[in-house]
């Protein structure tokens, strides 16, 4: 027996192997194996199982897995992706496992499991009726009411006296570091609008549908029903939803109506994301909710795959291997041939494009379910309000935190910074504070008292005066740390949660946070984007947007859209039970499009005006975007090496548009320079073969480092 492997040395190659007797039967497609190669030791995936081979081959070292992680499906998955993305096999592979499971890490993660001991004949009168220890009589009686007992109940020596007499056994049984096994309730009867959508989406012919329903429509509801129905025709089902909004309250939400789910996600420890990768694996659960991985979750007969927030820009890995799970969930599911539900209440524009053109099916729900009515969406203009002399709030935020606080009723602040300020500058020269490793502004930290590069993680202590010309520096921009300080000065009575990423370092205090403000142990929520998505508080009834034009002024196309999105999904925060709710958008910008249109909260009407610039600077949906980035330690040769590749690219396309190469808009990560090409395109086939080539071309230097990013998510 020859089995072909693939291993990782820089790029993809595969060796055939011999298999010694002793590991026929254990060999399976996609299990990982010791293989030697020239004096090292290196794990690979079997990727080909064949007879003999003509050649003299060196014999497989050892077997890593039992069962095949990678079955069928995902080994054509991954090489579609590596394909697609232009990516190496061996990355795409790896990234379908959890953590704990990679080849390449080598911490093992053990199975948990429990010893019991159980009566091996039942016929022990005669013992119970002769024997003097009482301890051993106890022990048997339990077992005799009880089939089994752990070995932890009772001590060692009479365990082991027993053993030792035959009367006795010990085993051990596998269990699971999450385990529950709830009394289920039965699903919420839909109400008109969502039957509705459930028939639109029932009766469609097309495999993907776009469920473009406001906050709060009850998307979430039909998601379940859609899941039920699959599991009624015994399929199973994924739901991605992001990394963010993967709380315990959307899990306890399904768990509450499904037993036997695998949840996937970054806040579990590796042993529990093993364990919850095993019933996978095992066949014990039929629905995994998770974010972008678990789209690789090893289910067969997939009924359906749902992305809630399809919007999320968490759904493209933003390093290599750079898969957008949205992409692999629509080639899963032509495999399983089942429906891919995408729900947003503000769906990427291209997606609406797609939707709209009848490439997807659309539904809408726009009411919301519980009766709850959409809040009333004021804009401040702060360019008046700074006149007057507020810098931070307006005066109407002011006067709405003081009405609700006084209604006993909650309050959430979105600034989208964290730190205390943005940066320091100089106020007379204008220096700014950067990092030597990266050209990129630093953030002061209060706390620490220290400026930090976000990016490779530099931190210098605050100098407080400019390095030019001595001037004491100032605070620039704003931080939710500065916010929250703002806010205690002004209500001193509040209670004040903050939530940023300083705040949730840790295992759990995210969840701390939300659950202290669910119980009311706090008046007020000051945070980031993180306090934006998936979250129901009933008692909040005023949000406030501190400084909506942050991410407007992001080099970035898609910078209206973001904007759009998330004030919009911070708006769906307020009022969401009986409670009406209120938003105070406060910006620079009053007259952009975005700010303005996310009031009335009309999706549609948003569109129609984004899609029009997309359409006038052939950005997508009108184009397709790849990214070249180029890498290298030498400033000239690097741009010379990027210069090359642009021209190589310009020679073997006609009609497509190239830029650059240009300085990256991170232009130097860690001493590394750093410049871009960027290709809009419609001829996605032919840019795909181009790029492979380019890859091909470039892979072997040790020079430079050439990255692709097929439509890229963010610049
Ligand atoms: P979305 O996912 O669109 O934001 P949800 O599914 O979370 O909306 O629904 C919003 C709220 O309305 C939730 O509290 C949910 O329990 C409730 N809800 C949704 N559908 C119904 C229904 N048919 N009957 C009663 N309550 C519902
Ligand atoms: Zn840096």
């Amino acid at each position: 027996m020859v089995v072909s492997v693939l291993v990782e040395i820089n790029i993809d190659k595969v060796f055939d192997y011999n298999v010694p007797d002793r590991f026929k039967d254990s060999i399976k497609m996609g299990i990982r194996v010791l293989v030697p190669f020239g004096n090292r030791t290196l794990e690979g995936f079997i990727i080909d199982i064949k007879n003999s081979s003509n050649f003299d081959l060196k014999d497989i070292l050892d077997i890593i897995d039992k069962d095949a992680i990678l079955n069928d499906e995902l080994l054509s998955l991954g090489k579609e992706i590596s394909k697609n993305n232009i990516c190496n096999l061996t990355s795409v592979y790896q990234s379908m496992l959890p953590v704990g499971l990679k080849a390449s890490s080598n911490r093992k993660i053990s199975i948990r499991k429990n010893t019991y001991i159980r009566l091996i004949n039942k016929d022990i009168k005669e013992f119970l009726d002769t024997s003097r220890s009482t301890k051993q009589k106890e022990i048997i009686n339990y077992l005799l009411d009880n089939n089994n007992a752990l070995t932890t109940m009772f001590d060692n020596a009479s365990i082991n006296a027993l053993v030792k007499k035959g009367i006795i056994e010990k085993y051990t049984e596998e269990y699971y570091r999450i385990n529950d096994n709830n009394e289920i309730e039965d699903l919420v009867k839909l109400n008109p609008y969502q039957i509705d959508a459930y028939n639109q989406i029932n009766n469609s012919h097309k495999d993907v549908i776009l469920l473009n329903g406001v906050t709060g429509s009850g998307k979430t509801e039909i998601y379940m029903h859609l899941i039920k129905d699959a599991l009624d025709n015994k399929k199973s089902a994924i739901l991605l939803v992001p990394e963010i909004s993967l709380t315990p309250q959307i899990i306890a939400r399904f768990k509450k109506h499904f037993n036997n789910i695998a949840v996937l996600h970054s806040g579990l420890s590796q042993g529990e994301k093993y364990d919850e990768y095993r019933k996978i694996l095992n066949k014990e659960v039929n629905i995994v909710i998770g974010a972008r991985s678990a789209i690789f979750a090893p289910l067969n007969d997939l009924g359906i795959i749902i992305i809630d927030e399809e919007h999320s820009q968490t759904y493209k890995q933003d390093h290599n291997p750079r898969y957008n799970a949205i992409d692999v969930a629509i080639l899963r599911g032509k495999t399983h041939n089942c429906k891919v539900i995408l729900g947003s209440a503000t769906p990427m524009v291209e997606d609406y494009a797609r939707a709209k053109k009848g490439y997807y099916e659309l539904v809408k729900l726009d009411k919301r379910a519980n009766n709850a009515s959409m809040p009333i969406v004021n804009i401040v203009d702060m360019t008046k309000e700074t006149k007057k002399g507020n810098k931070i709030f307006s005066e109407e935020l002011l006067l709405s935190i003081e009405d609700r606080l006084n209604k006993q009723e909650q309050i959430m602040l979105l600034l989208n910074k964290r730190g205390y300020s943005s940066y320091l500058m100089c106020p007379n020269c204008g220096e700014v504070k950067k990092c030597p490793n990266c050209d990129i502004t630093l953030t002061y930290h209060k706390t620490s008292n220290m400026n930090r590069c976000h990016y490779c993680g530099y931190a210098d202590n605050n100098k407080e005066v400019c390095s030019k010309c001595n001037t004491k520096l100032v605070n620039m921009g704003l931080g939710t740390e500065k916010v929250e300080e703002e806010i205690n000065k002004l209500f001193p009575d509040a209670r004040v949660l903050r939530m940023d990423i300083d705040t949730t370092n840790n295992k759990g205090s995210h969840q701390k946070i939300i659950d202290k403000f669910m119980n009311h142990e706090a008046d007020i929520l000051v945070g980031t984007q993180m306090i934006s998505k998936g979250l129901d508080f009933p008692l909040v009834t005023l949000v406030g947007v501190i400084n909506a034009d942050t991410i407007l002024n992001l080099p970035d196309f898609r910078s209206s859209e973001r904007t759009y999105d998330l004030i919009s999904q911070v708006s769906g925060r307020a009022g969401r039970s009986n409670l009406k709710g209120k938003v105070v958008i406060q910006t620079y910008n009053e007259d952009n499009y975005a700010i303005k249109l996310v009031s009335s909260n009309n999706y549609e009407d948003f569109y129609n005006e984004e899609i029009l610039i997309r359409k006038k600077l052939y950005y997508p949906p009108y184009s397709f975007i790849a990214l070249v980035k180029v890498g290298g330690k030498d400033f000239n040769e690097t741009l010379k090496e990027a210069n090359k590749i642009g021209n190589y690219l310009r020679k073997n396309i006609d009609k497509e548009i190239i830029l650059g190469p240009s300085v990256a808009s991170l232009s130097r990560i860690n001493n590394i320079y750093y410049f871009e090409i960027i290709i809009k395109y419609r001829d996605k086939d032919n840019i795909i073969k181009l790029l492979n080539d380019v890859k091909d071309l470039t892979i072997g230097s040790s020079k430079f480092n050439v990255q692709f990013d097929i439509n890229p998510i963010s610049f």
